[in-house]
């Protein structure tokens, strides 16, 4: 047999695949067998999770961060951006009109506080919980007591990318952190009841298969809910703004790989991959994704919170996301899923 096709059985049967496996898989010798890789992605996909697609609006409800990381517009250091936090009643207006277009999950997402608004927050997540969203924070890494007393308040899901797994590539693009530590963010997240997600960028300089290789085993050992990847894209008030974007192609590959190696997980085709290319969203639902988190952000806020440029849907209210997602979902044979689509992980147990 094709030594590519011995290895994508294997995946397709089993999801254990050695480093060295899944960078074979993820190198295949011509776009038949890349064919044959999303194909086998969408049956484990079909079979673990089904066919719906489940919709989480997203509020990103200030921009403010303290942190630096090299590839990022919001990053402290970019003093041309204007600072913004969305007051309590914008948020949860927000996420009414959310519920009210039956997305079943709010993602409340900014960048990383010096100290955690921890308070504002709790009191959004309990007025969230009385309209019933399950509700995802993306705020990103504090000490337990912070997860704990959100998660007491009613959050039901974390997502903490790790960017990447390779310790020396997240010093670089992370100065003054380290991967140990986001890693055991993460187990502490899971350790507190939270429903978590992890995820990387494709195509960061200094990036090699072997790196993609161990951040999709990263996502298998953390035992991930879910798994948000996306190409790089550079961003021009970044030091990386020269540099080259993530591929399209690569990183479909590397949603097929995660489906394949990481089974039940929820799997987001990401607005970046849409900002890549025009049916970015359709292509990596027929390999392996199962989820899409349309912006809800209200204008003027969701033109300042730009992690990278020319934001695909930047211009779309919510309302016609959600058509035109439906529309798009249909197209592809697929359905919207209803309701929050909580973990799958979580049903077997
Ligand atoms: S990636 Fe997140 S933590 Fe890093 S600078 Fe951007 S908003 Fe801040």
């Amino acid at each position: 047999m094709n030594p590519y096709y011995s290895i994508l059985t294997k995946a397709e049967d089993t999801g254990n695949l050695s480093a060295g496996e899944i960078k074979n898989l993820l190198d295949p010798p011509s776009s038949k067998e890349e064919n044959e890789l999303f194909k086998a992605a969408d049956r484990v996909r079909q079979y673990y999770m089904g066919d719906e697609i489940w919709l989480r609006g997203i509020i990103e409800f200030s921009n403010k961060c303290s942190r630096n990381c090299i590839y990022c517009g919001l990053r402290a250091q970019n003093t041309k951006k204007w600072r913004y936090e969305m007051t309590v009643d914008e948020i949860v207006n927000t996420s009414k009109l959310i519920a009210s277009l039956e997305i079943g999950t709010v993602v409340l997402q900014s960048g990383e506080y010096r100290s955690c608004p921890l308070e504002k927050l709790k009191t959004v997540i309990k007025r969230i919980k009385e309209i019933d969203l399950a509700i995802t924070l993306s705020i990103g890494e504090y000490p337990r007591d912070i997860y704990r007393e959100l998660k007491q308040a009613g959050a039901d899901r974390f997502l903490l990318r790790h960017e990447t797994a390779d310790p020396d590539l997240y010093e670089e693009l992370h100065p003054g952190y380290k991967i140990k530590d986001r890693i055991n963010a993460l187990k502490i997240l899971k350790e507190e009841g939270y429903e978590v997600g992890c995820g990387f960028m494709v195509g960061l300089p200094g990036q090699t298969l072997d790196i993609l290789a161990k951040d999709v085993l990263l996502c298998k050992d953390i035992e991930a809910d879910m798994v948000g990847i996306g190409p790089f894209i550079p961003h021009p008030d970044t030091i990386l703004k020269d540099e080259k974007q993530g591929d399209f192609q690569m990183t479909l590959r590397l949603l097929a790989a995660i489906r394949l190696v990481c089974r039940d997980v929820h799997l987001p085709a990401t607005t970046a991959m849409a900002t890549i290319d025009e049916f970015g969203r359709e292509k990596a639902w027929q390999a392996g994704a199962n989820v899409v988190m349309p912006t809800a952000t209200p204008k003027p806020y969701r033109q300042a919170y730009e992690l990278y440029p020319d934001k695909k849907c930047l211009e779309d209210s919510v309302e016609h996301c959600r058509g035109c997602l439906e529309m798009r979902i249909l197209s592809v044979g697929r359905k919207v899923g209803i309701g929050q689509g909580g973990s799958y992980k979580k049903k077997k147990k």
